[in-house]
């Protein structure tokens, strides 16, 4: 595999020439002092270096060694425990962290390329962290006082990791069938019994001890996803001097076997008669775990496009020296016995798909990030509203669009190479593998899907929906007059989108099967129209420098490329959006 090269030219490129990040930075007040151009990119420069050095050559070894477990511990593949020490020491565990309690407190727009380059580097050992992150989020969000100060700073020390415990073997996407239980104590603890199964990060050898957030339910609890609570379980029980006391009742029964992320440990978590504490008011457990699942779904999305960029510079590196076969046009590098295969349309035809879907996923990814950080600081109540109201929306966009888009650009990455993408040397079957989780976890993205057009956009009655087209529709008009090239089939899949939007909210009214039915074409046609709003404002940055640099000149023929080549894919998914519901309910179960 090629050496990991960290994008930080196109990261510079969209935080500062696309979405002008230090403007927004210097107008919020708790990012103001920490941040600015010069500061982000030492920061950037600094997490490639460690993702390339320190990270992605454990990738390999990684994945051939796996985790193993003995007796209920789980050792982590040679090298991921110093990789992950270093990680730690570095502070990167904490940067996205709350000052108050030790955190970097940096912009979430600088924390997702930190993700991007540590998941491109080794998505496995990416998992740990971010769970942390994730788990770092949700306390800080619901837990008490006693709890933050006790946790979060060995939390975002890395010292400490976290987990996240929802999946049972019977409650997957459905988590109000959960059956693990919390008794109360006298002492204010409780005692959690159950098992849980598939936790990512739920034992290994990294960190001294393993904060897990475990959904479970209070006796009498109301029945469903209304009786859920959430408690925080560590491994090793904090005595209250801080130091580590006992060992909590709880076990890691065994680790799965699995298609990747092998250095990952994937565990079967037993619970009996741990000690918890309660994260939040009893039965809002799992309002608080969505504040670390929608932190994580932007994380996932992030890994799909690590993969896919992993993949992408793999497959250039490669096809830049293959020789195979002559240009159509005839011989380009006459001297040589064959052309190099970058010469072959259909090559190139898979190599700019992997390019457009990257560098558009990277804008949307940092443009979801951004609301993110208008969200949490802006001081203007009605910036902040809206910010909330995109971040809802486009997080199950980011989530499942991302990680589709990931595993389209591994398989052409993997296909670019042929027979040499199938065998292990390359690499490129590795990323295949790795990346198909993305696709799963955090709720599958049929039920991300789902999320969009159903509580999103028929829950707000469109509402949420015409935020977002409403500012693309301001963009177009306002912003680029020299860019009709783009900003006129922008409109064009505005209008589809428009249309589309209106056939489900009237749609739904009658058959509550035609969300479920369109969902999954009208996040990929929702998903390619954000994609295109992305290329159109970075061609608009581009555009006067394209004679200046390579740099804006690939950016201008990818931004073309993009809008004549992957953007008319919304017209086949419009028309499956309008077959609605009936084809689907023409077998009975037994016909199938
Ligand atoms: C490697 C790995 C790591 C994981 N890490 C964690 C972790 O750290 N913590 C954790 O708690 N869990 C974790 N999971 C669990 C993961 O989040 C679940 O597997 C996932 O959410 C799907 O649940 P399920 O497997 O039970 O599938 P099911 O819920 O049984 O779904 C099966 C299929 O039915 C579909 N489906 C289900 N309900 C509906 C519906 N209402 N409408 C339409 N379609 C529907 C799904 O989309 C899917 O295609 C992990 C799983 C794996 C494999």
């Amino acid at each position: 595999m090629s050496v990991y090269k960290a994008p930080l030219r196109d990261m510079r490129f969209v935080l500062n020439e696309v979405f002008e990040v230090s403007r927004l930075w210097a107008q919020l007040p708790g990012l103001a002092e920490v941040i600015d151009e010069e500061t982000a990119a030492a920061i950037l420069e600094e997490a490639g270096n460690i993702s390339t050095d320190i990270i992605a050559p454990l990738l390999r070894s990684g994945d051939e060694q796996g985790c193993t477990w003995n007796d209920g511990e789980v050792s982590t593949p040679d090298g991921f425990p110093a990789a992950y020490r270093a990680f730690a020491e570095g502070g990167w565990g904490g940067v996205g962290g709350d000052p108050e309690f030790g955190g970097m407190g940096m912009p979430k727009a600088i924390s997702a390329q930190i993700e991007e380059m540590v998941n491109s580097a080794n998505l496995s050992f990416g998992l740990y962290p971010m769970l942390t992150a994730g788990a770092c989020l949700a306390l800080k969000a619901h837990a008490s006082q006693e709890l933050k100060e006790r946790y979060l700073p060995n939390m975002y020390a890395g010292t400490w990791t976290g987990s996240m415990c929802l999946t049972e073997a019977h409650a997957g996407t459905d988590l109000g069938l959960i059956r693990t239980k919390a008794e109360p104590q006298a002492d204010g603890s409780y005692t959690i019994r159950g098992s849980k199964i598939f936790i990512s990060g739920g034992e290994h050898d990294l960190s001294e001890n393993i904060i897990h957030l475990v959904l479970a339910k209070l006796p009498g609890a109301p029945a469903g996803a209304k009786g859920i609570s959430l408690f925080l379980v560590p491994k090793v029980l904090v005595n209250a001097d801080g130091s580590l006391g006992d060992r909590n009742a709880l076990s890691c029964g065994s680790i799965e076997h699995k298609m990747g992320i092998k250095a990952s440990a994937t565990c079967v978590m037993n619970f009996d008669g741990a000690t918890g504490w309660i994260v939040d008011a009893p039965n809002k457990g799992l309002a608080a775990m969505f504040t670390m699942m929608n932190y994580e779904r932007l994380g996932v999305g992030i890994q799909g496009l690590a993969q896919g960029e992993r993949s992408y510079q793999n497959a250039v590196e490669y096809a830049r020296e293959r020789i195979q076969s002559r240009a159509p046009t005839g011989p380009q590098e006459s001297e040589k016995a064959a052309d190099p295969i970058i010469v072959h349309p259909d090559v190139r035809r898979m190599l700019l798909t992997m390019k457009a879907l990257n560098e558009g996923g990277r804008a949307f990814s940092s443009y979801v990030a951004l609301q993110l950080d208008t969200a949490k600081y802006s001081e203007d109540e009605t910036a902040r509203t809206r910010a909330q109201e995109l971040v809802a929306l486009l997080t199950p966009v980011a989530k499942a669009f991302l990680t589709d888009m990931g595993l389209e650009t591994t398989l052409h990455g993997q296909m670019v190479l042929g027979g040499h993408g199938y065998i292990r040397e390359w690499g490129q079957e590795q990323l295949v593998r790795d990346v198909r989780i993305t696709q799963i976890y955090e709720g599958t993205n049929g039920i991300q899907s789902l999320d969009l057009a159903g509580r999103k956009i028929v829950g707000s009655g469109g509402a949420l929906y015409r935020l977002f087209a409403s500012e693309i529709r301001h963009f177009t008009a306002n912003d680029c007059a020299d860019l009709g090239e783009f900003t006129q089939p922008l409109n064009a899949a505005v209008d589809t989108l428009d249309e589309l939007t209106a056939w489900l909210l009237d749609r739904a009214q009658n058959n509550p099967n035609e969300i479920g039915a369109a969902s999954v074409e009208y996040l990929h046609v929702f998903g390619y129209t954000a994609y295109a709003y992305m290329w159109a404002r970075m061609a608009k940055a581009a555009m006067d420098k394209q004679a200046e640099d390579d740099f804006y000149a690939s950016k201008m023929g990818t931004a073309r490329f993009y809008f004549a080549r992957v953007l008319p894919r919304i017209h086949s998914l419009s028309a499956s959006v309008k077959a609605g519901s009936d084809s689907l309910y023409l077998l009975d179960a037994a016909q199938f």
